[in-house]
């Protein structure tokens, strides 16, 4: 069954721009899943997380993504990668946190339009090679949004009360724009590039936050995940090869 909602005609980008909702397709067989919009919680001024209820969810490994389908009234379909922020024990519920980009289409319309009650489709989990399973220290490395697959892994230590190693630098432009900043602990080191709180240096990832930990690592060494834009996981795959991390042992996300 299709069902319409009363969007009018969308024709990008507006079309998620109006007061309207979004029609849902029907469901792929085993594939798409209907995920229904309860809740919206603001991060940053530009960053929102958004949680739905996907009864048929069947889990995940924290550092996986989905993929998500808008789908207008006209047939016009939008579909997005977009890492899953929670952690794997959240039966039947999964959130996802979103970055509000310029004249974007479907994050345009998360911001803009989107309530709760509303519904769109998800397919996945997608993708093995970026997750992390808790059974290896891990050294998380991210920057803007790019946090978002690094926090699930974050919460899910936390809620396994994992003992296995795991520490997350995490960069942001100014302490307004760090999403999940309530969340961090010993495990997180915030690094600000713009402006910082006061008696905290502001500058990029450098060296001198990389080299100590590699200069111990943990017995086994650690399994590097880094996420965010492609210049920043250059940037911080070459201080991670730099400062000794095999290449081999360096797991990248781009965002685009
Ligand atoms: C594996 C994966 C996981 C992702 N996870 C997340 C996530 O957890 N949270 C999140 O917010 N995004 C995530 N993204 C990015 C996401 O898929 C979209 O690209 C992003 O939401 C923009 O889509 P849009 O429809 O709003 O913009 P579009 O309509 O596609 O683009 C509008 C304009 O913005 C530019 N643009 C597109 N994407 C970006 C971007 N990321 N940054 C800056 N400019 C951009 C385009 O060049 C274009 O000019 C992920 C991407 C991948 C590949």
């Amino acid at each position: 069954m299709t069902e319409t909602f009363t969007s009018p005609a969308f024709t990008p980008p507006t079309r998620f721009a109006v007061p309207g909702r979004i029609a849902v397709s029907e469901q792929t067989a085993g594939a798409w899943q209907t995920a229904t919009l309860t809740e919206i919680r603001r991060e940053t001024p530009r960053a929102a997380t958004f949680r739905f209820a996907v009864p048929g969810w069947a889990g995940h490994l924290p550092g996986q993504h989905l993929m998500l389908r808008l789908t207008a009234e006209d047939g016009y379909v939008a579909q997005r990668h977009y890492s899953l922020a929670s952690a794997p024990d959240d039966h039947g519920h999964i959130e996802l946190t979103l970055d509000h980009v310029d004249d974007g289409e479907v994050s345009g319309w998360f911001h803009t339009v989107a309530r709760t009650g509303d519904r769109v489709e998800v397919r996945g989990p997608l993708s093995g090679f970026f997750a992390w399973p808790g059974d290896r220290p891990a050294l998380l490395i991210g920057a803007g949004s790019g946090v978002v697959p690094l926090m699930s892994m974050v919460r899910h230590h936390r809620a396994r009360g994992l003992a296995v190693p795991l520490r997350l630098l995490v960069s942001a432009r100014a302490p307004e724009d760090l999403i999940y900043a309530d969340e961090y602990g010993a495990e997180t080191t915030p690094l600000f590039t713009r402006s910082a709180p006061e008696g905290v240096p502001v500058g990029r990832l450098a060296a001198a936050h990389v080299a100590p930990l590699l200069a111990e690592p943990p017995p086994g060494g650690w399994e590097a995940y880094v996420c965010g834009s492609n210049a920043f996981a250059e940037h911080a795959s070459r201080l991670l090869v730099q400062a000794g991390q095999p290449v081999e042992r360096i797991r990248i996300e781009r965002f685009g």
